[in-house]
């Protein structure tokens, strides 16, 4: 078996449109980003579809909604691929690789706006959500200046924040998202993304006629070393999505945002999807896989957030910031790369086999 790991944008996606052509049978399109990539070449979002194309059952995986993370999602479509899962004759399987393909390329979880497309999926006609208590930690986390030192001492101050308030509380105000500071971490958006555009037109054009649609999106950064936790939002009116967990040994199921001032857990991509395709039964997770503690995680965020500002990309503490910040989504061990495969390939196949045999009127 050839290798599926990629250590960059670029080779992740031709390894991926290599699998796909020596396959057969996908239809490739590409939708072309209006900046350029770390090499200096043209980047995209790149979608592979096969099977039928008015299939009512479609599978979608997605990869680099978190652009970095993106190595780790790329890794396991071009998996899916060589695999060659036979289809039935009403599945199709919608493969979307670098949803954000700036952040892919360049080594960043955002886009090219400094904006975490999972916080940009929402009504921007709207009122903002406010993060009031992000408001006071802005110039903690988005400092200026970062002398040696400085980033240990960042990280103290949050423990210490995280040890005062209430859990939840804590994780809004760090990780919840906020629409104040743009050059902030966990910046929403002003406005929606090219990423989320392109996406949303996606969808518009291949996911229209179907009656069931799972999708995964695939990211990495959060939970114990090689662990893929597998995550959906539901309410408990929701029958489909009770059938669709016992697909799976086991899944976290978290209640949907109330309004749009849950930061938590408002923006996402994937609820975005439900609201587009309003008549399909939309069920759709993510799969995170675990990396390294979530204070390396978090100061890798910090220092490439202060990096992109304030620092030089090009620097040797630039490149020793972005070396970090690989590490932290996309760890150099085989025996991570070994796990990964094995749960993205076991949680494929399950979607698959699950997504073949779910029973709906009409469909
Ligand atoms: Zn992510």
């Amino acid at each position: 078996m050839a290798s599926c790991f990629s250590s960059d944008y670029r080779t992740a996606r031709n390894l991926l449109l290599a699998h796909t052509r020596q396959a057969g049978g996908w239809r490739h399109e590409c939708h072309e980003h209006p900046l350029e990539g770390l090499d200096g070449l043209p980047i995209y979002i790149d979608t592979f579809w096969k099977g039928r194309q008015d299939a009512p059952r479609v599978l979608v995986i997605c990869s680099g909604t978190h652009g970095a993370e993106g190595l780790c999602g790329s890794a396991l479509q071009s998996r899916f691929v060589e695999q060659a899962h036979h289809l039935p004759d009403d599945v199709a399987v919608l493969l979307i690789h670098g949803v954000n393909p700036h952040g892919f390329s360049h080594l960043r979880r955002v886009t090219e706006d400094n904006v975490d497309l999972n916080r940009n999926f929402i009504d921007f006609s709207a009122p903002l959500p406010a993060n009031e208590d992000y408001r006071d930690l802005n110039a903690l986390l988005n400092p200026s200046e970062l002398p040696p030192g400085a980033i240990e001492a960042i990280l103290e101050d949050v423990q210490a924040l995280q040890r005062s308030m209430e859990f939840m509380r804590f994780v809004k105000a760090v990780s919840g998202g906020q629409y104040e500071f743009p050059n902030g971490v966990q910046f929403g958006g002003a406005a929606p993304a090219w990423s989320r555009r392109t996406i949303e037109a996606i969808w518009q054009a291949w996911l229209g006629q179907a009656g069931i649609v799972v999708q995964i999106d695939v990211h990495s950064g959060l939970g114990p070393f090689g662990y893929g936790a597998l995550m959906m939002a539901a309410d408990p009116d929701e029958p489909h999505k009770a059938v669709t967990a016992g697909w799976f040994r086991d899944m976290l199921v978290t209640p949907r945002p109330v309004s749009q001032a849950d930061t938590i857990l408002g923006g996402y991509l994937n609820g975005a999807l439900e609201q587009q395709l309003g008549a399909a039964w939309v069920i759709p997770m993510t799969l995170e896989f675990g990396t390294e503690p979530p204070e390396a995680v978090f100061r890798a965020m910090i220092e490439d957030n202060w990096l992109v500002h304030h620092g030089d990309v090009n620097s040797p503490r630039g490149r020793e910031i972005k070396q970090r910040l690989l590490g932290a989504f996309y760890p150099d061990s085989q025996d991570w790369r070994d796990a990964v495969l094995t749960r993205g390939e076991q949680v494929f196949s399950q979607a698959l086999g699950g997504l073949a045999q779910l029973q709906r009127k009409g469909v």
